[in-house]
């Protein structure tokens, strides 16, 4: 029922907000409040976190449905030219960009065949990798090279990269500021590559892709779109090592991904 004591623009956002909870689109938030213009930056905390569009100013009476932004950043990044994985690199250098660079020891920015078919993503260096700077090198990166080898491949066919190219500290999951800073570079990673199959490690790797939050015991073993490319989910190793029952799920979806590729 409608609120009397709301203003019209209140009112209004309170309909969008509906509208989103219906789609099931919760939670929702802006990237970071002090980017907001001013005039949503004195609304209430929920209200800001709403990814409105610049252009939606509220004239309509009816809450008309905004655009499906559901990436974790309020716009996807702009699309590059081609370029190559030594460029991107390059650019990276010995990257500050977030706080993950005062702990590591190395950059891990990924390895692989620069025509790999098969792309799999994972979260974040362990401590092996950090030391190495290769990923997946640990206990979990061996099991990963026996999934790949059960597919007919080997390692070097295939290219493995994770979200976070640094080490968290004592291996805590990476933090959304972490993610949204490093993330980019993958997804250029992932645009220079252009593989049939990208493989989702586990749903940090999954959520940074679908961009929302989504179970990966729900979703594993689905297909999805993401600019064009093929997304498959699956758990991550190291969840397999640590619950060896799930065996037979992920012998599952390895099937599905020896079909897709043929
Ligand atoms: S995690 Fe990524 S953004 Fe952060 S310092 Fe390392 S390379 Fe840079």
């Amino acid at each position: 029922m409608k609120d009397e004591r709301l203003p019209p623009a209140a009112e209004r956002l309170r309909a969008w907000l509906e509208f989103y909870d219906e789609l099931g689109l919760t939670p929702l938030y802006r990237r970071r409040r002090s980017d907001a213009p001013a005039s949503e930056a004195s609304v209430p905390q929920r209200a800001a976190t709403l990814p409105v569009p610049a252009a939606a100013t509220f004239v309509s009476a009816a809450p008309t449905p905004p655009p499906l932004t559901l990436s974790l950043f309020e716009e996807a990044p702009p699309r590059r030219e081609h370029e190559s994985l030594e460029q991107i690199r390059a650019e990276l250098g010995e990257c500050t960009r977030c706080k993950l660079s005062q702990h590591r020891r190395t950059i891990v920015f990924g390895e692989g065949s620069s025509h790999a078919q098969l792309v799999f993503v994972g979260e974040g260096p362990g401590a092996e990798e950090d030391a190495q700077g290769r990923p997946f090198v640990g206990r979990a990166g061996q099991l990963l090279t026996h999934w790949i080898e059960s597919l007919g491949l080997k390692r070097s066919e295939v290219y493995i990269c994770n979200v976070i190219k640094c080490r968290p500290p004592g291996n805590r999951t990476p933090e959304r500021d972490e993610i949204e800073t490093c993330s980019p570079f993958l997804f250029r990673q992932l645009e220079s590559l252009r593989p049939k199959l990208i493989c989702c490690l586990g749903s940090v790797a999954l959520q940074t892709l679908l961009g929302k939050s989504v179970s990966i015991t729900r979703v594993r073993g689905q297909f999805f779109d993401w600019r064009g490319l093929k997304l498959f989910a699956t758990f991550h190793p190291a969840y397999l090592l640590r619950n060896p029952g799930v065996q037979r799920e992920v012998q599952e979806d390895l099937r599905r991904i020896c079909q897709f590729l043929g």
